[in-house]
């Protein structure tokens, strides 16, 4: 597929999810006159970013890490040369739920075909999860041997492989960019995981 023919596909995909009633998170979306946060970047990334829900203003602006997290994601990310363009960076769950509170089983469950759609078109050289509800989804939903488990603080800025149906896939779990704004030691590993991602870079 040329990155014309992604980004078409990719667009449609957002289009579901922005008339996805049939989701639990739907009618708060509504009633805050909220966007729903499909995700966005490079439909030819090597890197993919997946967090785990919109919060307040992804909501409000309809794009990913736009808040503060994301001020982490980008400084992060030019700490390695690349600025958000040049990677795609969604969630798991791509409306907010109320009150920051965590995704539900079902609504993880719900959004996830869209995820993995989303997957298979970008076809990336390496998934970066971005804290535990990700890090949990992708491991175990591309059959990462050996990590059943196992903490995000155990192995954080590992690569794995996983198998996605378009094959072979890296997989680093990152902390979340949120959880380094009070815990020094989870800012200094984010610091350091994130170099492990600039070996999938290649040269454009
Ligand atoms: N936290 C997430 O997990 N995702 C966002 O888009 C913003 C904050």
């Amino acid at each position: 597929m040329t990155a014309e023919e992604k980004q078409r596909e990719l667009q449609g995909i957002a289009e579901e999810v922005r008339n996805l009633e049939e989701s639990p998170l739907y009618e708060y979306r509504q009633e805050n006159d909220f966007s729903a946060v499909p995700g966005e970047g490079d439909p030819d990334a090597e890197i993919m970013f997946i967090g785990e829900a919109p919060g307040k203003q992804e909501a409000q602006s309809g794009r990913p890490f736009v808040g503060s997290a994301g001020r982490v994601l980008d400084g992060l990310l030019e700490s390695i040369g690349l600025g958000r363009e040049r990677v795609f960076i969604t969630n798991i769950v791509k409306d907010r739920p109320p009150q920051n509170r965590d995704p539900h089983k079902d609504e993880i469950e719900l959004y996830a075909p869209f995820l993995e759609r989303q997957i298979e078109i970008i076809q990336p050289a390496v998934i970066a999860t971005l804290g535990r509800f990700a890090m949990e989804y992708i491991l175990e939903r591309l059959n990462v041997p050996g990590v059943e488990g196992k903490k995000i603080s155990e192995i954080h800025g590992q690569i794995f492989h996983g198998e996605a149906p378009c094959g072979e896939v890296a997989v680093v779990p990152l902390y979340h960019p949120a959880a380094g704004f009070y815990n020094t030691d989870v800012k200094n590993a984010l610091e350091e995981d994130i170099k492990v991602l600039k070996q999938f870079v290649d040269g454009r």
